[in-house]
């Protein structure tokens, strides 16, 4: 009979629990973006997820802000929100320590991030996003370096060129453009959340919603280029995506309907795409925001970066058989019995000493119920060590997948042949 009030053993909804597996491969995948960044120079900063509400009121997106945030009063009542999105924080971390930081900062985040969307493939309440962002260099190089970056991250998973598409565009051309055709303020901005729903509306809908904004369509305008400020900007980003094929970038591609949600934006923005459609989700999102550090007063700050969430990323690294195995686990399972447990535990030191992750059985148990128990957590090695073994006999290491057993001496000999043979 079920107990009345039995509480639920489910996540809510759209979260998820990591089990020490699922949390290994995650955080396998993080300590790999964070060796590339590393080598790039981008230094780790962290923030708390609770945020003051006002932070995304600005200048944020506005389908996030108004339907997507959890938001709510604190005892003191204070709006809070928890962040949807790192990069609100990141311009007021820099704001509040302008004169102290030594610009261009390289900086990095990863976290997680909170947004009330119906759960589906790819989209969920909470996950985790890696932002990378150069704060302090203007456009040119430093978006170059950014975009460069995005691509190899992937390409340290073993991705390859034909894996997926670099989409660029222009905030600074889509304001042109929307100028060029009469848009301007509040009308191009809401063209240009438009134009990021584009790809999920049916044809008819967008050329009604578009026409309803504007007699003249701006992407018309990028497309003939005739106006002298649309043709500028077009130029430039042609010539940006050319910078990035000289890096070795080919499959960057000039997309005109790429625009981005968040308003922030002023200049260069990017996507990036698997090529499989099994993910029609973009894996990666980014730009340049020149004026978002300048919201909290004092001087503009340029800055240019991007983000990508785990879901996707992962769901990437999967169809394409790229995902890494998680590597926390226990190598060596270290057999005992109710006599041996204490000399079994400073056996055990002296491995790890050595860098041998290790396992010390604690309950009474046959050696062969031990090493059923071992295989059963997946940990490759066993080695019981009773009374014999801390009398000197020899040790018998078993490697249980390959079910092959190695005579052995004391314990640099077992850590020696388990680091040899990883
Ligand atoms: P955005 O911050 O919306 O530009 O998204 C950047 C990246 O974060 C996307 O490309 C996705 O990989 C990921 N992302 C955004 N929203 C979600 C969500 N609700 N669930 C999972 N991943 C997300």
């Amino acid at each position: 009979m079920q107990e009345r009030n039995q509480l639920s053993t489910e996540a809510y909804k759209g979260v998820r629990d990591f089990y020490p597996t699922d949390w290994a491969q995650l955080t396998g995948i993080f300590n790999k973006v964070r060796g590339v960044l590393e080598l790039w120079g981008y230094e780790e900063y962290n923030a708390s997820p609770l945020e003051r509400s006002e932070l995304y009121e600005s200048k944020g997106n506005e389908e996030i802000v108004k339907e997507q945030t959890y938001t709510f009063m604190d005892r003191g009542e204070r709006s809070v929100t928890l962040r949807p999105e790192m990069t609100p924080t990141l311009a007021r971390m820099v704001a509040h320590k302008r004169r102290e930081l030594a610009f261009p900062l390289r900086w990095f985040s990863i976290g997680n991030r909170f947004r009330y969307e119906r759960p589906q493939k790819g989209r969920l309440r909470e996950f985790y996003q890696v932002d990378i962002d150069l704060v302090g260099l203007p456009a040119g190089e430093a978006d170059a370096e950014v975009v460069t970056i995005a691509s190899k991250v992937l390409k340290s998973f073993g991705a390859k060129d034909s894996d997926f598409i670099i989409r660029v565009s222009s905030r600074k051309l889509l304001g042109a453009a929307c100028a060029a055709a009469g848009l301007t303020g509040e009308a191009a901005r809401a063209y240009t959340r438009l134009l990021d729903k584009k790809a999920k509306m049916p044809g008819d809908e967008w050329t009604l919603a578009a026409r309803a904004l504007s007699a003249q369509d701006p992407l018309e305008e990028i497309e003939r280029a005739d106006n002298p400020t649309v043709r500028a900007a077009k130029e430039e980003t042609l010539s940006f995506v050319e910078t990035l094929h000289e890096r070795g970038l080919g499959n960057a591609v000039f997309d005109p309907l790429l625009t981005r949600g968040f308003d922030y934006y002023t200049g260069m923005v990017f996507e990036i795409f698997d090529t499989n459609p099994t993910n029609p989700r973009a894996l990666f999102g980014g730009g340049r925001y020149d004026e978002l550090v300048a919201l909290f007063g004092g001087e503009a700050i340029p800055a240019v970066g991007f983000a990508f969430g785990d879901v996707t990323f992962a769901d990437f690294l999967e169809t394409h058989g790229y995902l890494p195995k998680g590597g926390s686990n226990a190598e060596l399972f270290l057999g005992t019995t109710l006599g041996s447990v204490r000399d079994a535990e400073r056996f055990a030191d002296t491995l790890r000493m050595n860098g041998v992750r290790v396992f010390v059985n604690l309950r009474d148990k046959s050696f062969g119920d031990q090493a059923k128990d071992a295989e059963k957590r997946g940990i490759r090695y066993f080695l019981a060590y009773g009374e014999d073994e801390v009398k000197g006999a020899t040790l018998t290491l078993k490697d249980i997948p390959a079910y092959e057993s190695t005579s052995l001496r004391g314990a640099e000999d077992v850590a020696d042949w388990i680091k040899k043979n990883r």
